[in-house]
């Protein structure tokens, strides 16, 4: 598909709202009703999931914002009470479980962001929003070796020209 730059930086900017609301999803557990701190439900993919088959494009990007936020939430100093991923009626998952279920789901969003990039026709520039928009929210939650990771992104994508 051939794309001019106007729809490369629309497919940026749409990339960079939908990785903030994927990176703000998660936490919303901790005011939703039924819900405890690091439910399955809101620290996995399920929620891009939902909207994949009828917005494809919108899901994948929403999807790299919830892998950006598991990459963070799996640095975790200790893995009791808080930390651990909860089940909804079903209680907690223990520390091994949880970093299990943090890790595949994000391995997931990584791969539902490559297609979504795809998709747009504009994959390496969207990597680049990805990284970008990593490492801001590292930087904040001063998870400072996991910069290490959007820098890698980076130098992949400019090695490959
Ligand atoms: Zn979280």
């Amino acid at each position: 598909m051939r794309h001019g730059a106007a729809a490369t930086w629309a497919s940026i900017l749409l990339a960079l709202v939908l990785i903030h609301a994927g990176l703000a999803m998660p936490d919303t557990d901790q005011w939703l009703p039924l819900l405890q701190h690091r439910s399955a439900l809101t620290h996995s993919m399920l929620v891009p999931l939902l909207i994949l088959a009828r917005w494809p494009l919108p899901a994948g990007l929403l999807a790299g914002g919830f892998a950006i936020h598991l990459a963070a939430d799996l640095l975790s100093r200790k893995w009791v009470g808080y930390a651990l991923v909860k089940l909804p009626l079903l209680g907690s998952l223990d520390a091994t479980a949880s970093q299990l279920f943090l890790a595949a789901n994000l391995a997931l969003g990584l791969v539902l962001y490559d297609r979504a990039s795809t998709l747009a026709g504009a994959r390496g520039p969207l990597w680049i929003a990805f990284a970008a928009s990593a490492a801001v929210y590292f930087a904040i939650n001063e998870r400072y070796w996991l910069l290490l990771l959007p820098l890698l992104v980076v130098i992949l994508l400019l090695r490959r020209r």
